[in-house]
Order: structure tokens, then sequence, then C-alpha cells
């Protein structure tokens, strides 16, 4: 028998070192690690699976490892993985429990199956919309062969047996392609042969083409504030950033809602297209306005319009830390315009979803806004994304969402 012998270095498994403050982040239990903290690099070829190091050599983990973006490193393991495919379909697996054993995702047919880090899985991204299922991969490891097909074999086995499950589409976001240094793709079908379809949200119908719109298709992370908001909601109302119609068609057309009419407003053209048909979807016809909002609340302010309800959900205006000033800017204009408006007893459901922008600050801007519009409100209910988005404690990227409802007095 041939005796055996050490591999050649270059067949080494690839590992990284990382400096004290590189460890100290993952004893923090973040799973990033940023490429100024990596000491030393060996065998390691982009998206590769990665040992972890701490600076004596101690084995810490195992990581996904990308060659371009600052964060080096993200945790999958605290332990060995020795076969990464098998590895992403067992968790794809265990975030299907997850949400059914704490019965997270009611009243619904469409909600996010697998939140990146928030499900021990970064760089990816699966929604479920009725028997469409999108998948958005963000990172090189992700990416390989393999672990595409590992993916799009679990969610079958999941989801098939259920009857639930006519096509699997990839969104392609080219900007993170690019960013990660992976070779350009076109959105489209990974299995099946359905890329649109119609999902209800809390008995709301909506219609979902796979290979449109924004984002992976629809706000889900918002499922259960728009149900929060038609509670709450009464008289005439005005959705600003509705896109394609979320709450607009809330306050409209959930039993809980007392609106007597319900406006919604955004810059984006297909956008509003799409809120027209799924107010048609469910028997209703809406106003829809093409406008910036900016421009119309400050308009409709001037000539004293007033609501009854207005919700403010625009986009996220800080997505880097250096935007956070002019966005707060943003905010508190748009919340100091919609509270003038607002009746007494009115309600105001505003929203951001700025990662940047942390809790006690979007509180801090909210109030200021009021305390220029010499209202006094008080918060009925201050919410986050939907429990099908879970937050990871420890990791404060996954904790983006925030929307508080408010009631106005004078
Ligand atoms: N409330 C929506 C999501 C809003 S996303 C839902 O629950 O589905 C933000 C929206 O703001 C996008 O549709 C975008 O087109 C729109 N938008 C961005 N800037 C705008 C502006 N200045 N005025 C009006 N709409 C704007």
């Amino acid at each position: 028998m041939p005796k055996p012998r050490a591999l050649p270095a270059q067949h080494a498994e690839p590992s990284v070192k990382l400096s004290i403050r590189g460890v100290a982040r993952l004893q923090g239990r973040h799973p990033w690690v940023y490429r100024s903290d990596i000491t030393e690099e060996k065998n390691v070829p982009p998206g590769a699976v990665v040992r972890v190091l701490d600076p004596r050599g101690k084995f810490l983990g195992t990581a996904l490892y990308s060659s371009s973006s600052q964060i080096a490193i993200r945790m999958i393991s605290h332990g060995s993985v020795a076969d990464l495919p098998a590895l992403v379909a067992e968790r794809i697996r265990a975030a299907i429990a997850y949400r059914k054993e704490n019965d997270l995702v009611s009243n619904t047919d469409a909600y996010r199956i697998v939140f990146s880090e928030a499900d021990f899985l970064p760089g990816l991204i699966v929604d479920r919309y009725n028997d469409v299922v999108s998948v958005q991969i963000l990172t090189q490891a992700i990416d390989a062969a393999p672990v595409r097909e590992a993916i799009v074999k679990a969610l079958r086995e999941d989801l098939q047996p259920a009857g639930i499950l006519s096509g699997i589409v990839e969104r392609v976001d080219g900007r993170i392609r690019e960013l990660e240094q992976l070779p350009p793709r076109q959105s489209g079908l990974l299995w099946g042969e359905k890329t649109s379809t119609e999902f209800n949200m809390n008995g709301v119908r909506f219609h979902y083409d796979g290979l449109e719109g924004q984002k992976t298709g629809a706000f889900l992370d918002q499922r259960e504030n728009y149900a929060a908001a038609a509670r709450y909601a009464h008289g005439e109302a005005l959705d600003a950033f509705c896109y394609q119609g979320g709450f607009a068609l809330h306050l409209s057309l959930h039993p809980a809602a007392r609106c007597s009419s319900v406006t919604g407003v955004d810059s984006s053209r297909p956008a509003l297209e799409m809120a027209e048909k799924n107010a048609a979807l469910n028997g209703r016809e809406l106003e829809w306005i093409e406008a910036n909002a900016f421009d119309l609340l400050r308009e409709y302010s001037a000539a004293n319009r007033r609501y009854d309800t207005i919700v403010l959900d625009p986009p996220a205006f800080a997505k880097t830390k250096r935007d956070l000033e002019k966005a707060l800017g943003g905010y508190k204009e748009l919340n100091l315009r919609a509270m003038k408006m607002l009746r007494p007893g009115g309600i105001l459901v505003t929203c951001s979803c700025s990662f940047h922008v942390s809790s006690p600050e979007f509180l801090k801007v909210v109030a200021a806004a009021a305390q220029d519009a010499h209202k006094s409100l008080r918060i009925v209910e201050h919410r986050g994304a939907a429990k099908d988005h879970p937050i990871l404690l420890n990791v404060p990227e996954t904790s983006y969402l925030q929307c508080l409802i408010l009631t106005v007095s004078n």
C-alpha cells in the first residue's frame, strides 16, 4: 500500500487568519469580517469555503469568502463544513421549518422563505409568491453551480409535494453581480414554467411578475404592517410612495379599514400601472397619482388639503452612512408635511427602510417634525418587518425596517 503523503501546499484547504479585531467581531456573533481584519490568506480562490483561524492559528469556524467585497468573509458555521451544497440545502429546510413551527406566516401565500444572514445563509434570499418562488444570489460562494443546484433541489423537495410550486425564478441584481465580480446573468427561470402569478396577503390579492418590478417583486416585509395600518385607518387616506399599492389596497379593502377614499401616489408609472391592475383584481378602483411625493405634499399642504390617514413609506434615503444627514432631512420634511395635513384624531403611518437610520434616530426625527408642526402625537404601535424577515440579535443589518403608527392631536 502506498504510504499516505502530506498534501502538497497548493491543495491545502483554503484558510484565512484574522486580526484580534476580526476575532472580536465573530465572538460578538456578527458573521462578517472586513478585509482589513484579515491578516493572512492561504489558497483562497473567489467564493471559497474557508477555514477561519485566530492570530495563533486556532480554528474558529468556516466562512464564505469573497475576493471583491469589503466584507471578505461571512461565517456559515462555527464548525467544519465538508459539503457546502448539502449544508445550504439543510439550512433551507431549517428556514422553512422555522417559519412553520413558529407559525410566522399565517394569512398569506407570499412570504420570505430565506433571509440571508438571518437564516444563516449569507448571500441567499428566497421569497415565495404563491406558486412562484423567487431566488436572489448575492455572493460568489452561493453562485457556484453545485450550490445553485442544491438550492433548486431543496426548494422543490419541500414545496412540490405540497402542490404549491410551478416555477423557481432567479432575479438578478446586475449591480451586485458586478460588485462581486461575477459574470453577468439574465433573470429567468431556474426550474418549472411559470414566472408570474397572483398571490394573497391578508385577503388582498396582488399580481406578481418575477421578471419585473423592484426588489423581488413586492415588499413582503410590510405584510403585517399593512394589516396593522388598516386597523387604524379611517376617512380620507393618502398613501405616498405607494409602489404597487400595498398599503393603499389594504386601506381600501381590508375588512378592518374604515376609509372613505384612498389615493396612492408614486413617481413610477409602471408601479402605478401595476397598482391599478391590483385594484382591479380585487374589484376596486382607486385614485393613483403619478407625482414626486415631496412636491405633492408641499402643494397639498399649501392648499390646505386635509386627510384622516397618511402613509409614508419612502425608499431608503440613507443607502450609506454618508447620506445620513440628508436622509434625516428628507424624513423630517415628509413627516412635517403629513402631520400638518392630518385632521385631529388622524393616523400617520410612517416608515423607514434605511438600515443606517437607527430606531432612536427615526423616533427623534419624527418627534422633531411634530415639534415644528405644533402637534402632539401618540405612538400607537412601533413595528418592524414581518416575522418572516427575522432579526438576528447582534446583527443590526438584519433590522432595517421601522414602521410607526401614530395618532395626531392638536
Ligand atoms: N409602500 C410600498 C413600497 C414603497 S417603495 C409597498 O408597500 O409596496 C418606495 C416607492 O417610492 C417606490 O415605488 C418608488 O417608485 C417611489 N418613489 C421614490 N421616490 C419618490 C418620490 N420622490 N415621489 C414619489 N414616489 C417616489
